[in-house]
């Protein structure tokens, strides 16, 4: 049995008092679940610990920098995340990708140094729309994966999760349908597992793309989709805390 998870990306939204609210009701309206995980910008990290330390909420970060510390300003490092509790950090979420320039090299380098401090990567791949309408999905996918194994070992996955998310979907209202998604999912197990079969097993992989209360359930009910990487959605607690009970 693979580990299910339902991961908030907030992006850059919330403040103090919001953040509060949300994440109360979230505790509350999750009761009994576990792998309920918030990732919230970085100056909320220390507010996301006092009030989620002690229950089933995890919480992370939505990046790091790949340098341990020194001369790199405005840049915050893994274990700068560890001292504010954090067991996740999202990797190469697209906006990253394509906003910020991260090749798929510094991908991979962020996701080691993710893990050398202990934090578990939940990283991120997925194609534009032009590229699947190009019929390279698979290709595109591959070597983003590729990079990080290539440059970690496909045993880090082991204690990695893997997100896959269309571009074409975030924040766009439009979902894969749960056999499109199925398909590339099944693809991403299936590649791994040429490497080494056990990995391929256990590597959680979540869907993100427009998820909602509605389609969640029939998402996650597909035997290669194990959780849901969530954005807008996230930040409505009604919604979010619906998202994951959907996980069963
Ligand atoms: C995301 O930001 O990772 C995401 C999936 O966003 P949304 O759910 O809003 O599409």
């Amino acid at each position: 049995m693979r580990q299910k998870i339902v991961a908030g990306n907030w992006k850059m939204n919330g403040s103090l008092a919001d953040n509060e609210a949300l994440l109360k009701e979230v505790v509350a309206g999750t009761e009994g679940l576990s792998g309920v995980v918030c990732c919230s910008p970085y100056p909320y990290l220390f507010q996301l610990q006092g009030l989620l330390e002690g229950t089933h909420v995890a919480w992370g970060a939505q990046n790091l920098s790949q340098y341990e510390k020194g001369a790199y300003t405005g840049e915050v490092s893994a274990s700068m995340l560890k001292d504010f509790g954090c067991s996740y950090v999202i990797i190469g979420h697209s906006e990253r990708r394509t906003i910020f320039g991260e090749t798929s090299m510094t991908v991979a380098e962020k996701f080691k140094a993710a893990q050398e401090a202990g934090l578990i990567p939940i990283l991120c791949v997925g194609e534009t729309l032009a590229e699947r309408e190009a019929g390279i999905t698979e290709a595109v996918v591959g070597e983003q994966i590729d990079a990080v194994i290539g440059y970690s070992g496909v045993e880090a996955l082991n204690s990695a999760v893997i997100a896959y998310e269309p571009v074409w979907a975030i924040g766009t209202g439009k979902t894969a349908t749960p056999e499109q998604a199925q398909d590339v999912h099944r693809h991403l197990r299936e590649r791994i597992a040429l490497m080494d079969s056990d990995v391929a097993g256990k590597v959680p992989i979540l869907y993100g793309g427009s998820v909602k209360a509605a389609n969640a359930a029939e998402l996650f009910g597909m035997p290669d989709i194990d959780g849901g990487l969530i954005g807008g959605a996230s930040l409505v607690s009604r919604d979010f805390c619906d998202i994951c009970r959907a996980m069963g």
